[in-house]
Formats: structure tokens, C-alpha cells, sequence
């Protein structure tokens, strides 16, 4: 079952890299992508979901998509090649979804990340850069928008932050 379809275009972002356009990508897809929205919110890095309106945000590696019920769109592309791929990449990844969802328990519930401050509060504050980012509040910045993965901090799985990675599991998770 196909989702996407072949026809997407793309369209120039607001910003630029080093002067050099960046474009996102607009994808037609094929069928409602609305029933897989719930699917998912149980297994994607959700940023963002509204089963109202509705709208499902997440990230697909580094790069942030949002679907729409016949819409999907990319962000920060630089030519129709990487589109292409990011295409392919987005549409493998919503079949791999769709075909396991017998396993996956769908989550209906809307979500959204929290704020950078709150989830600093519970990070170890040690500024240690092994997670890759200089400080601990530059990676509580990317827990807030998804670019991150709490896994990264190997700090938290000291026994002196278990309870504090527990409640911030709970807290990314919504
Ligand atoms: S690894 Fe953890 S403790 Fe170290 S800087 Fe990153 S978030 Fe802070």
C-alpha cells in the first residue's frame, strides 16, 4: 500500500544556509494518512500531535515532517534529489508503520513536547558533553523539539538520577 505520491514539489523555505536556498518538500499522499496518525504517536519521535485538527509532527531522523490527512511536508532540503529521497525515505517508513500496527497499540491522546526550562530542571546539570551538546541546556533545547534522544545522556542512568530520568521519560513521553 502506497501512501505518498510520486508528484511532491518543492518549496522555498524562509531560510537559508550560507546563502544557498533550502526548500521543504510537499508530498500529496495517496490516502488519508489520518488513521495512521494514532500509530504514529505510539512509536515516532512525536513533537507535536492534534488527532482534532488533525496533525502529527515528528522527526524522521534529523529531519522534522508533519502529515496531514493528504499532506505530508519536510523540511530543509537543498535540490529535487535529496526530495526524492527524503520521499522514499518517509514513504518506506509509514508502510513499515502501517504494516505492524497489529502490534503497536495506537495512542489518540494529543501531545506535545515540553518546554526546554521544564525538562532542564530534571537533567543532571553537570554540563558534561557526553550526550555531543556543550551543556545541559543546550540538549534539553533539542528534547524540546525532538532533535534529541533522552538515551543520549548516559548521566541519567546513574542511580542518583533514576527517579529524575524516570520523570523525564515520563514527561517526553505526555
Ligand atoms: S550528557 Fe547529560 S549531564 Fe552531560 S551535558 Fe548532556 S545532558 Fe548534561
Amino acid at each position: 500500500m502506497a501512501f505518498l505520491r510520486d508528484d511532491f514539489r518543492l518549496e522555498q523555505a524562509s531560510c537559508k544556509v550560507e546563502s544557498v536556498p533550502r526548500y521543504k518538500i510537499l508530498i500529496p499522499a495517496e490516502e488519508d494518512l489520518s488513521e495512521l496518525m494514532p500509530y504514529l504517536n505510539a512509536v515516532a519521535r512525536v513533537v507535536f500531535y492534534d488527532p482534532e485538527e488533525p496533525v502529527i509532527v515528528f522527526r524522521l531522523d534529523e529531519k522534522k515532517v508533519a502529515l496531514r490527512p493528504f499532506l505530508a511536508q519536510l523540511a530543509e532540503v537543498g535540490n529535487i534529489e535529496e526530495g526524492r529521497l527524503w520521499r522514499e525515505k518517509l514513504e518506506k517508513y509509514l508502510e513499515e508503520v502501517w504494516a505492524r500496527r497489529e502490534e503497536i497499540s495506537p495512542r489518540h491522546q494529543p501531545r506535545t513536547l515540553p518546554p526546554a526550562l521544564e525538562i532542564y530542571k530534571l537533567l543532571p546539570q553537570t554540563n558534561c558533553g557526553q550526550c555531543g551538546e556543550a551543556t545541559c541546556l543546550a540538549f534539553a533545547a533539542k528534547l524540546s523539539t525532538g532533535e534529541a534522544d533522552l538515551s543520549a545522556c548516559p548521566v541519567l542512568k546513574e542511580e542518583k538520577f533514576a527517579e529524575a530520568g524516570k520523570k523525564l521519560s515520563a514527561l517526553l513521553e505526555g
